[in-house]
């Protein structure tokens, strides 16, 4: 199982395009116009079983660049084991490796312009308003990052939850802004590269399908090893009735409060069902470390690439933070996330 499990882009990358070539995938690589550490980067599309079948299960990694880790492991391994050869009649599948290969290869969770791609599929000219997020802009930001910066962050978001409760502040935080460029959970002005680019696939693979299952995989939020399908439907509605359907008590809606996730707006699942309303889909979220540590893993990356130098040797102990945030070096964590991740996809094939 660990030789699915990378720790560089081009590694991940080179492992599962020899799985789609080694297991008679259909491999499309799109060129993003930046470049990662090591050279090109893209989004890897690998198209498996009958092309006129007219439901697709879509397992997607790497919307949140770092999580892709994860994701391209589970894509690799579930691959190794023969989900392709096991597709029942009239279900087809699609893997999408690298959403955002810019965050995945350069180890952050957001793209080449700090944006979070999965805020940013919103209608951009009635962009939601995050005025809890003026707030607290300042303190997600600072100019400088060391030992007391880490100490006054842990603080001031103390005295925040204290003063204001626990779901302002996730709300705050994390439902996603547009106005700090450079802040955190930062949706974007315009549709990013990769909005476009994974709208390009869709109109490329999912027109005219009956279903499309859509598992887009995640990390860090939740408890160690655990994992929630995330959905933005509402409990009322089709969609949620069909995601319980596939994935049972494991849905959790973010409307309801159920979920470890605070609301959010633009996610790729929700601006994705908008052109293609037979999408039923969940981000697979596991749970890594505790919230703390992974919000200043993201400030002090947030801090190294607005101000510091991701060149320069004081990248390395921030990267690590974020790496030990989002794909834990552990032979438990990676052992339980398997086993949910193969029961998940199971599900989807089955119903
Ligand atoms: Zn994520």
């Amino acid at each position: 199982m660990h030789q699915h499990f990378f720790r560089t882009y081009q590694q991940a990358r080179e492992h599962f395009i020899k799985a789609c070539c080694d297991f008679k995938g259909e491999l499309t690589s799109i060129k993003h116009p930046e470049q990662g550490p090591d050279g090109d980067i893209f989004m890897d599309i690998g198209c498996f079983g009958d092309k006129s079948a007219q439901r697709v299960v879509v397992i997607s990694s790497g919307t949140h660049g770092v999580e892709g880790y994860t994701g391209s492991g589970i894509q690799s391994l579930l691959l190794h084991e023969g989900l392709h050869a096991r597709l029942p009649a009239g279900t087809r599948l699609l893997m999408v490796h690298g959403v955002n290969p810019y965050g995945f290869a350069w180890q952050r969770r957001t793209n080449e312009s700090n944006i979070d791609l999965n805020r940013n599929f919103i209608s951009f000219e009635k962009a939601p308003v995050n005025k809890g997020y003026r707030e607290i802009a300042d303190v997600f930001e600072p100019k400088s990052w060391n030992a007391d910066t880490e100490i006054s962050l842990i603080n001031e978001v103390r005295e925040f939850v204290k003063n204001k409760g626990l779901e302002w502040y996730q709300s705050a935080l994390s439902s996603g802004q547009y106005e700090f460029p450079g802040g955190m959970f930062y949706g974007g002005l315009e549709p990013a590269w990769s909005n476009l680019t994974i709208r390009q696939v869709a109109m490329d693979y999912l027109q005219n399908t009956e279903e499309i299952i859509w598992i887009d995989v995640h990390t860090a939020l939740g408890p160690f090893g655990t994992a929630e399908c995330i959905v933005d439907y509402h409990p009322t509605s089709k969609a949620y009735r069909r995601s319980v359907e596939l994935w049972g008590d494991r849905v959790k809606s973010m409307l309801s409060g159920d979920s470890h996730s605070a609301p959010i707006a633009g996610s790729m699942i929700s601006g994705l069902q908008k052109t293609y309303p037979t999408i039923v889909g969940a981000g697979l979220e596991f749970g890594t470390v505790p919230g703390r540590d992974v919000v200043l893993a993201l400030v002090a990356d947030q801090w190294l690439h607005q101000y510091g130098n991701p060149a320069s040797p004081e990248a390395a102990p921030i990267k690590d933070m974020m790496m030990d945030a989002f794909y834990p070096d552990s032979d438990e964590w990676r052992e339980s996330i398997v086993v949910i991740a193969r029961d998940v996809v199971d599900q989807a094939l089955a119903s």
